[in-house]
């Protein structure tokens, strides 16, 4: 009568506990977060309305006692003894599991130079706290990485009437995950909102008030945020002597190399038609492999399937991406009034979607075009390209067929 120990009280492993209840798991489910607070989600925390940090929580006390979940906050797990299936934690306290789910998340990339201290990282709620206390308008900030994280704070502290200056190692902002056509437009409007770029640069130096870039700039700055990417946490998993590649190795049903402890989120590299494991880092993916992993601990069997999906808000502009755009794919562009919509085609079936408009206005299109993904269409690219024909009447006419 162990139960279900789930380590890491973020997004997947909160998920998790309550997917467990949902599939009839009855037996004890114990969650260990080293946050101190209720689970919370961490979109928001880059995109505060009208100023304030937004806290935004998964599920309340009360739904996570009527579960039957015992969450134990600000506790952390330290070592994961797999031959007993017991985990000890930072109290000393060691708990005993039948099933273990790792949803250990990511932590931020940390930079090097000399000075690094003085950068503050934009993970959790403690970091959007010590940066926005810090945010004052007449005040500037540099940011180090134009990657979402970087992007979207620049929108928030130019709304706040700060100068912000972005630093980013790459010739482009927005280079990993974004298409480049979109990339470039929200480039384009950050420079028109006023954020500075330093491209192609990077960093020597950090000091108080200020960052040397390698080339010698001094860009000043009162506050210095680094937000030059994540690196899964894998400490506990690689401890306990299991597999690890760009992340805690999972097969298709989110098992890992050991068959008592399951992994979701933005730890586990989750194994793909082909034998390649591919990571994730983003909200939904974390919930939906949450889920498969709790049916599957439950009892199920069910291979995680899901097209990856993320959204990114900048400024009034919404960013939708379906799938995973790729450079060698055919890339079919769809004319609109005020927005862009774009395909991605690889050998004529259609694989990915993107789109860029005001708030959620392309919603509904890329929703109607993960339908299409996944109902696995091979659609001419002159019908996608033209704005007249209605993606709705795509899909039933490719379910009918
Ligand atoms: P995490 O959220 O990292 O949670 C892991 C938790 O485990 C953490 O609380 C950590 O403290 C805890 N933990 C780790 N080790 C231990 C241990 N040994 N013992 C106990 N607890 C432990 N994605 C989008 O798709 N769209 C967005 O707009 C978006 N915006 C974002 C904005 C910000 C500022 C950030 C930081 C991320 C954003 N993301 C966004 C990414 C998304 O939030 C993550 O992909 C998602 O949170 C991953 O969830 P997770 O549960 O796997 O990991
Ligand atoms: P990211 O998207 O990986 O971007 C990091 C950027 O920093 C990259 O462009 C990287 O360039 C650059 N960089 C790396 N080292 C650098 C250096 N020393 N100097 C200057 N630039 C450097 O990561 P992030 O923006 O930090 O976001 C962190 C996590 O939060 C990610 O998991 C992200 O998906 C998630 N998040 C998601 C959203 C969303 O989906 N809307 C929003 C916010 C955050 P290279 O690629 O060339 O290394």
């Amino acid at each position: 009568m162990n139960g279900i120990v789930i380590i890491g009280a973020g997004e997947a492993g909160t998920r998790a506990a309550f997917a467990l209840r949902e599939a009839g798991y009855g037996k004890s489910v114990t969650l260990v977060g080293s946050e101190p607070h209720l689970p919370y989600e961490r979109p928001p925390l880059s995109k505060p309305l009208e100023g304030a940090v937004r806290m935004k929580t998964i599920c309340s006390a009360d739904m996570l006692e009527a579960a039957g979940i015992a969450y134990l906050a600000g506790l952390s797990a330290v070592r994961i003894d797999a031959a007993s299936r017991s985990v000890l934690l930072s109290d000393g306290r060691t708990l005993a599991y039948d099933k273990l789910l790792l949803a250990t998340g990511a932590r931020p990339r940390r930079l090097s130079c000399p000075g690094a201290d003085y950068a503050l990282d934009f993970r959790s709620f403690a970091d959007a706290t010590a940066i926005f206390s810090r945010a004052a308008a007449g005040r500037s900030a540099a940011i180090i990485g134009g990657g979402l994280i970087g992007m979207e704070l620049a929108a928030v502290l130019r709304g706040k009437g700060m100068a912000v200056t972005i630093v980013e190692a790459a010739a482009k902002p927005l280079g990993r995950a974004v298409p480049p056509r979109l990339a470039a437009s929200l480039h384009a409007r950050h420079v028109e909102e006023g954020v500075r770029f330093h491209l192609g640069q990077g960093v020597a130096e950090i000091m108080p008030d200020a960052v040397v870039l390698a080339d010698g700039t001094k860009v000043p700055a009162d506050i210095v945020v680094s937000a030059i990417g994540v690196a899964p946490d894998t400490v506990l998993a690689e401890a306990a002597g299991l597999a690890i590649g760009n992340g805690i190795l999972a097969d298709a049903f989110l098992r890992t190399s050991d068959p008592h402890i399951h992994a979701a989120g933005d730890c586990a590299a989750v194994a793909q038609p082909g034998g390649r494991h591919v990571r994730f880092e983003s909200w939904r993916n974390a919930r939906h492999q949450a889920e498969t992993a709790a049916r599957n601990m439950a009892g199920a069997s069910e291979a995680f399937v899901a097209t990856p999906w993320f959204w990114s808000d900048q400024y009034d502009l919404g960013l939708q991406v379906a799938g995973l755009p790729q450079p060698e794919h055919e890339c079919v562009a769809r004319p609109l009034a005020d927005g862009a919509l774009e395909f991605n085609l690889d050998g004529g079936r259609l694989v990915a979607a993107a789109g860029l408009g005001i708030g959620t206005s392309l919603a509904r299109e890329i929703k109607l075009a993960e339908m299409l993904i996944a109902a696995g269409v091979h659609p001419e690219p002159a019908i996608l390209a033209d704005p007249a024909v209605n993606l709705k009447a795509l899909l039933k006419s490719a379910r009918a067929a």
